[in-house]
């Protein structure tokens, strides 16, 4: 198994190749037979659902390679963290990539519930609200409330960076890789506007 040092990488040289229009060749039936029966994944990514940040693509990435969880908003909710425990503990995954992206429309709905409540929305959209609002609620008391493209990125930023800080010590079993063997969680975004991945730290 890749280390997280060696896997941030990976990770980095396929979205280069990714920008620059390199694509994965598709997976062939001798990959399908290589990978029937075991995945060794070199990294996890928690991203969101939005379908012009597919994980697989962005990263240029082929099968076996990525374990990925999607969810809006890349919030992190006990389904989510189970999953990453799942992977790191049964693959030996070393990486955790939380990866949000510019123009959210999770965060733009979160700030806009935030500006101007409304009784409309759903309880399970509201579930995802909730999960991002702790990471917004901040900046609407800053200046930033006054430039609202300014403040969409640095929510995007607060959400991922309070999604990582949640895997990092909501969880004991992740708690205890990152301690002992090496486990890696980290930040980054994904603008849609250039195809470019950059990690936080
Ligand atoms: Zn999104």
């Amino acid at each position: 198994m890749l280390s997280a040092t060696e896997a941030l990488s990976r990770l980095k040289e396929g979205n280069r190749r990714y920008v620059s229009g390199v694509r994965e060749p598709a997976a062939n039936q001798a990959q399908r037979d290589a990978l029937a029966t075991s995945q060794e994944p070199f990294a996890i990514i928690l991203g969101c659902s939005d379908s012009r940040v597919p994980a697989e693509m962005v990263f240029n990435s082929g099968l076996g390679d990525l374990f990925v969880i999607r969810v809006a908003g890349n919030v992190v909710a006990p389904s989510q963290v189970g999953s990453v425990e799942f992977a790191a503990a049964r693959f030996g995954t070393r990486l955790v990539v939380v990866l949000g992206h510019s123009n959210c429309g999770a965060i733009d709905a979160t700030l806009e519930e935030l500006q101007r409540p409304s009784e409309a929305q759903s309880r399970n959209l509201r579930s995802i609200v909730d999960r991002i609002r702790p990471a917004v609620v901040a900046l609407l008391a800053t200046d930033l409330r006054h430039d609202h493209e300014a403040l969409v990125r640095h929510a995007v930023r607060a959400n991922v960076m309070l999604a990582v800080d949640h895997l990092r010590h909501g969880s004991d079993i992740l708690e205890q890789l990152i301690q002992k063997d090496g486990l890696q969680v980290v930040g980054a975004e994904y603008s849609i506007e250039t195809g470019k991945v950059e990690f936080f730290d």
